[in-house]
Formats: structure tokens, C-alpha cells, sequence
């Protein structure tokens, strides 16, 4: 045991990511590792915390983002780090900024838009380049890539409306070939958005072929998430199945009213799919969605909110129906007049959500939108919001569970090494907080606000939320995947 560290946090109350009940100690750091955990009596270290009172676990792993160009156009991450995450998994949904071996198709298709309408960031011609730009220019959280099917089918293509040809399944299948190589985790897929829609299983399956030689992931945001869920479902398990990947079903939800409560039916579908192939799912904290604005969607919707609209920028943030209204047209007139465009949708039953998070395999994951004028406020709200909200308010699991659903078991899915987890030897990747006052104070009404209760969150080491603010440090490591 060294004389001094570099840090020690003193009469922490540990919740370590595993699951297990809390307990009382200490924590050296020294360098970018946690050296020893327990009682450090008169250990010396350059700094010390006292966490009196506080909570002390591993910094959270958001399991789903859109954090594709914000890691680079505003490396601090604040969103992020003022909740407490530590890392954040990009690249979601079919859509990754990176490859784009040529200039981006302007204007740029939605969804593609959700990350950048610009087109100015969609420079990266090869995954290697985008991650070496990571490398040069680190964000404050360590990331986890995805390259997105959508953006594959974009460089591919001249036609999205289509399955893709032979020749054009070859194209994709080199660049995944290319991301994973570079580091990829895994590829995403959209296929509930219009530009992936014409894709078949069969073009899934065959450009994912290369994700078993590199014990890859496919994460899917699957076609249907509404009445055909179940058939969705059954696509995701089968393109598991014939590629030989680990499948993670991302931000599960039920949408429509008419289903609202089938989580019963899917949950007991995942469960029992999970004895035979590798299934992996998440969810984020609210019974509203978000993504771009399209008429089905808002159809199917009681209440739709504008995020941002490029026709009508001053809608971000109203009721779609006062839109309707005002401008004295239908739906279908009134959508097609904001584009592009994007919305929330209150389209899901609280109870649904509840079953969801609750489920013991569900992982959290924001799936935040950072370029959204008026954002869900789960870019800002989601880590604190189940902590405080569904975990210590209404009780829906312990907090050592849901702890537990935003490290250790998120890191055991994607298989990050000694991460998610508090013990000697593990990454000082750490967050504290007070459990009695953590709390979201984003709302829908007011979505960019910091949360309460979020005190000090430490990245490989590094202090990069102080309580207040951003540190300014910028410790975020491009992460690899070791499954073990
Ligand atoms: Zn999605």
C-alpha cells in the first residue's frame, strides 16, 4: 500500500454497482484506478473528500444516447456529468456521425438530422478518423461507439426507399468491417425510420455478418414499437440469432394507446427469449417519447410537443394541436409545414414504463437529443429522476438496484472492464450524491435545468462536475470492448 494517494474519500456510504447492500468506508484513488477500498485510517492522499452523508458509486453509464457531436462540439458534456454519468454509449438508433466517406447528402435525411442538420459534422470519412478525433480532443465522459445502419444505407444508396442490392449489402458490410476494426461496439439499427424502413431482415442480417468475428452488438430500435411489438420483436431475436450477436433492445416502450399494459406480454417474451440467445434491453424514465415529427406518429399521439422546426422555429416548444389550430389546417398539412422538424410524444402508459424499468434485466439509458431546441428532459433528468423520483419516492426498487441498473449491469452488457463497479483495481469512474435530495428539475415545460443532489462525479480520476459546474477537465477515454 503506497503512503499517500492521489485522493481519498472519507466515510463514504458505498452503493459499489454490484447490487449489494450499501456500506460504510473509505476510497483512494490514485492515478486513473480506485487502489483501495475500507477503513484508510491515517492514509495521506494529495486531496480529500469528505463524503459525510453522501452516496459514493460508480459514475453512471448511459446506456443510449444521441451524444454522437456533442462529445466533440461541447466536450464537457454538461447534460451528462451533471447527473453523474461517466460514460455514455453513441451512435443509437441507425444513426452514428461517422463513417461518411464522402460529403454528407444535403439536405441532410432525417433522422440523420437529429445529430447535425448542418451537414458540417458529418466529416469524418472513416470510424477511425471520427475516433481519433475522440482521442485528440477527449470529452469529460468515456464513450462507447455504435455505428448506425442508417448512415451506412446514406453512403450506400442513392435510393432509401428500397431493400438494398447484393452489391450495396457488400459496401455497408465493408464499413462495419471498418468501425469494428477501429473499435466499434457493435451497429445500431432504426428500422421504425422511414430511410431504414424498406430494409428487410435478410439486409439487416447480412450486413451485420461481421459482428460475430468480433463478438459485436446489435442494438436495435426496432421497427415497431407500437402494435406490432411483438412481430418486432421476433426480428430482433432472429437477426441475433443468424448473425450469432448479443442483441440489445433499445429504449423499450409500448406506444399507442391501445397498447398500453402489453408490457406484460413483451417483458414475459424477452424473459423467456433470454434463455436461448444473448438479450440485452433498456428504457428511459418517462411515458412521452422523442424523435423527429412525423404525421403517424403525432396521429397516434393524445398530446405532441414541437422540439424544433427548421420552417417554423418559433413552434419549438408548443402544443401541436394549438399549431394545427392557428394555422387552420389538418394534421397531416400542419406537420408537413414544420419540417424538418421534431417533437414529443405523450404516447405511452406510466405503468408500462414502471413495468419496464422495474424489469431486472432493463438498463437505464437517456436516449437524450442535444441539439433539440426545446429537448425531452430526459437529456437532463433521467439518472437523477430514477434515483429520485421512481427509486427513493415511489419505491419501484431499492437503491442499490437502481445503482445497479446504471452501472454494473450496463457494463457487464457491454463488457467494460472494470468499470461500473466500486472495488480495488476498478477505474475511478465515480459519482456522488445525496440520496435524501437527488432529484431531475428538468421538465418538459422548462427542459434544460440541472438536477438537484448531484455533488462531485470523477472521470478516470479527474473531478469533471464540482456540484455546480463543469470542471473544464477533459479525462474521456474512447473505450473498448472486452467481454469476459
Ligand atoms: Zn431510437
Amino acid at each position: 500500500m503506497p503512503s499517500t494517494f492521489d485522493v481519498i474519500i472519507r466515510n463514504a456510504t458505498i452503493v459499489d454497482g454490484t447490487g449489494r447492500q450499501r456500506f460504510g468506508g473509505d476510497i483512494a484513488i490514485a492515478g486513473d484506478r480506485i487502489d483501495l477500498v475500507g477503513d484508510l485510517g491515517d492514509a495521506k492522499a494529495a486531496s480529500e473528500i469528505d463524503a459525510t452523508g453522501l452516496v459514493v458509486a460508480p459514475g453512471f453509464i448511459d446506456s443510449h444516447t444521441h451524444d454522437d457531436r456533442m462529445l466533440l462540439s461541447a466536450g464537457d458534456m454538461t447534460p451528462k456529468v451533471s447527473q453523474g454519468v461517466t460514460t455514455v454509449v453513441a451512435g443509437n438508433c441507425g444513426i452514428s456521425l461517422a463513417p461518411m466517406p464522402n460529403a454528407v447528402k444535403m439536405p441532410v435525411t432525417p433522422p440523420l438530422d437529429l445529430l447535425d442538420a448542418s451537414g458540417e459534422w458529418y466529416r469524418y470519412r472513416s470510424f477511425a478518423d471520427y475516433l481519433k478525433a475522440l482521442r485528440q480532443t477527449p470529452p469529460a465522459t468515456n464513450c462507447v461507439m455504435l455505428v448506425g445502419h442508417t448512415t451506412l444505407r446514406a453512403i450506400a444508396m442513392d435510393d432509401l426507399g428500397r431493400e438494398a442490392t447484393d452489391a450495396e449489402i457488400a459496401v455497408m458490410r465493408g464499413h462495419v468491417v471498418e468501425a469494428m476494426e477501429a473499435g466499434a461496439f457493435g451497429v445500431s439499427t432504426g428500422l421504425a425510420y422511414r430511410p431504414a424502413q424498406a430494409a428487410t431482415t435478410r439486409e439487416v442480417i447480412e450486413v451485420c455478418r461481421p459482428l460475430k468475428d468480433f463478438d459485436g452488438l446489435y442494438c436495435t430500435h426496432m421497427r415497431d414499437e407500437a402494435d406490432h411489438s411483438m412481430e418486432s420483436l421476433n426480428e430482433t431475436f432472429e437477426i441475433g440469432r443468424e448473425v450469432g450477436a448479443q442483441v440489445l433492445i433499445s429504449h423499450h416502450k409500448l406506444a399507442g394507446v391501445k397498447n398500453h399494459g402489453r408490457s406484460v406480454e413483451t417483458l414475459c417474451h424477452i424473459e423467456k427469449q433470454m434463455h436461448e440467445q444473448h438479450v440485452c434491453l433498456d428504457c428511459y424514465p418517462y411515458a412521452a417519447s422523442s424523435t423527429i415529427l412525423t404525421a403517424p406518429n403525432a396521429a397516434n399521439s393524445p398530446k405532441t410537443i414541437v422540439t424544433w422546426s427548421k420552417a417554423m422555429p418559433s413552434c419549438a416548444g408548443r402544443d401541436l394541436a394549438d399549431i394545427m389550430e392557428e394555422l387552420g389546417c389538418d394534421l397531416e398539412e400542419a406537420v408537413a409545414r414544420l419540417q424538418p422538424a421534431g417533437a414529443v410524444y405523450f404516447r405511452m402508459d406510466e405503468s408500462d414504463v414502471q413495468r419496464i424499468l422495474k424489469f431486472a434485466p432493463t438498463m437505464i439509458g437517456s436516449d437524450g437529443l442535444p441539439h433539440d431546441e426545446q429537448p425531452h428532459p430526459r437529456l437532463w433528468g433521467t439518472f437523477p429522476r430514477v434515483l429520485g423520483h421512481y427509486s427513493r419516492d415511489l419505491g419501484l426498487f431499492s437503491l442499490e438496484t437502481a445503482v445497479h441498473k446504471m452501472t454494473g449491469l450496463t457494463a457487464r452488457e457491454f463488457g467494460l472492464r472494470d468499470r461500473g463497479v466500486i472495488r480495488a483495481g476498478a477505474y475511478a469512474d465515480l459519482t456522488l450524491f445525496d440520496a435524501d435530495t437527488v432529484i431531475d428539475r428538468a421538465t418538459f415545460d422548462k427542459p434544460i435545468a440541472l438536477s438537484d443532489g448531484i455533488k462531485t462525479v470523477m472521470v478516470n480520476g479527474a473531478i469533471v462536475w464540482n456540484g455546480q459546474r463543469s470542471t473544464g477537465e477533459r479525462p474521456g477515454r474512447v473505450l473498448k470492448r472486452e467481454k469476459a
